[in-house]
């Protein structure tokens, strides 16, 4: 059994090209007869592609203008594959997070996170609370998006969001040993498959009308980067999730090599998780650092082709004491000064048995007017679901399994970063 959601539509085409039949006129060439029959199988992958990404059915013989033998040859060799839900937590803000356990028994972690409550709270967030909202105008979610999907598990109201994102995992935990995450403290078990990444999205697109997409869930996304890119062809393909490039989002420790193969494959935008304004600083939180270290990254980052995406996110999470100063500040504006940028600064979310400590409001402040007055578009994302553990990896670690080794983490390094 091949997973539906493993392939591509170009992909679905050929393994659909040995089941076209087409009718031969006599003035037909043979090589005639072959575009017919890619040009039936390429229309047939689209077919399909839209009853189970924009239509949710989830049954072949549901498929009512397949043919018969082509929905026998479905249900034969190819499987929708599902997501099981072990757990889901709404908060009061309305972030909403989904555990899910895979075949394997293993689990993940997606959350759907809504913004932009009202205009009049966009401003209001803009200019008194400094909190994120992003500056290009959001898209409405009408109703009649809305409609049509199942209504028993849906679970937000569109009418009161203008954004709703799918934050997704891509993989079962991660290798890149972040000191202040929970999900690199656990270090990693495997990476997702195409399938696994893909129906995040389409199953919570079952239950509300998910508009964005970030990759900021379990996982470093470019460390398991040929199911990554595989995955955002899906998302952005317009008879597929149909995502414009402009809301799929990357974010990436920092894998350099890795960032220009994301470029040359895919257009999607990109986030790097800065989190620091020096090179011993970052190294001493993001191991990662040691092995590309800023200058590398920051000409990745001048190189990446942005094309309609404007500007790279940059994220920085503020660590109480370790990076939080004016200088820091300073020096984060110097590394940032010829990159269209935006910076995303996030009060670090506290979990249990970590040594790093949540910033003051003040400083966050401080910090934000610092980049402000420089010029920068720069947010302060607000702790979203934090009475539902909604942070990096702790949904998992509280009720799911949790695995991780030096070992682990050596063995990915090399395979990212061949000597
Ligand atoms: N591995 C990728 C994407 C997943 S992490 C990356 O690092 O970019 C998504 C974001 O969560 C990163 O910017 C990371 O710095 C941030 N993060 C991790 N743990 C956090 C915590 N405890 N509090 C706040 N942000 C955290
Ligand atoms: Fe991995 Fe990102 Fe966490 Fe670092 S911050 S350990 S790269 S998930």
């Amino acid at each position: 059994m091949i997973f539906f959601q493993s392939l591509t539509k170009a992909e679905l085409a050929d393994l659909l090209l040995p089941l076209s039949r087409v009718k031969a006129r006599a003035e037909d060439s043979q090589a005639d007869l072959e575009t017919k029959r890619i040009k039936q199988a390429r229309y047939r992958a689209q077919q399909i592609f839209h009853w189970v990404y924009q239509r949710h059915v989830r049954v072949w013989d549901e498929m009512s203008d397949l043919s018969k033998d082509l929905r026998a040859w479905l249900n034969q060799n190819m499987e929708i594959f599902r997501l099981q839900e072990s757990l889901s937590h709404q908060s009061l803000d309305g972030t909403h997070k989904f555990l899910w356990a895979l075949p394997d028994q293993k689990t993940i972690e997606s959350v759907i996170i809504p913004a932009a409550l009202s205009d009049d709270q966009l401003e209001e967030n803009r200019h008194v609370r400094g909190i994120e909202s992003e500056p290009s105008p959001a898209r409405e979610v009408t109703p009649s998006e809305f409609a049509g999907r199942p209504s028993d598990d849906a679970v937000a109201s569109p009418q009161s969001w203008k954004r709703l994102t799918a934050c997704i995992s891509s993989q079962v935990g991660c290798a890149m040993a972040c000191k202040f995450c929970l999900t690199g403290i656990q270090g990693l078990d495997r990476h997702l498959s195409v399938h696994e990444i893909v129906t995040q999205v389409w199953e919570l697109r079952l239950r509300a009308p998910i508009t964005n997409v970030v990759f900021m869930g379990m996982g470093e996304p470019l460390h398991n980067l040929k199911n990554v890119i595989k995955a955002c062809q899906i998302l952005l393909d317009q008879d597929g999730l149909g995502f414009s490039k402009r809301k799929v989002t990357v974010s990436t420790s920092g894998i350099v090599p890795a960032i220009y193969e994301l470029g040359k494959n895919v257009d999607v935008s990109l986030a790097i998780s800065l989190n620091a304004s020096y090179d011993e600083q970052r190294s001493e939180i993001m191991p990662v650092n040691r092995k590309w270290p800023l200058a590398e990254l920051m000409q990745a980052c001048r190189d990446y082709p942005l094309g309609s995406h404007r500007r790279i996110t940059f994220e920085y999470v503020l660590l109480k004491g370790i990076n939080d100063t004016l200088e820091d500040a300073k020096r984060v504006a110097r590394l940032l000064r010829n990159i269209p940028s935006k910076i995303n600064l996030i009060p670090f979310n506290e979990h249990p048995g970590t040594e790093f400590k949540r910033v003051e409001d003040d400083t966050v402040r401080i910090f934000q007017k610092y980049l402000l007055d420089q010029g920068f578009t720069c947010t302060v994302r607000i702790s979203r679901g934090r009475d539902i553990l909604a942070a990096c990896g702790q949904l998992r670690s509280v009720f799911g399994t949790a695995r991780g080794t030096e070992k682990h983490r050596d063995a990915a390094y090399r395979e990212v970063a061949p000597a």
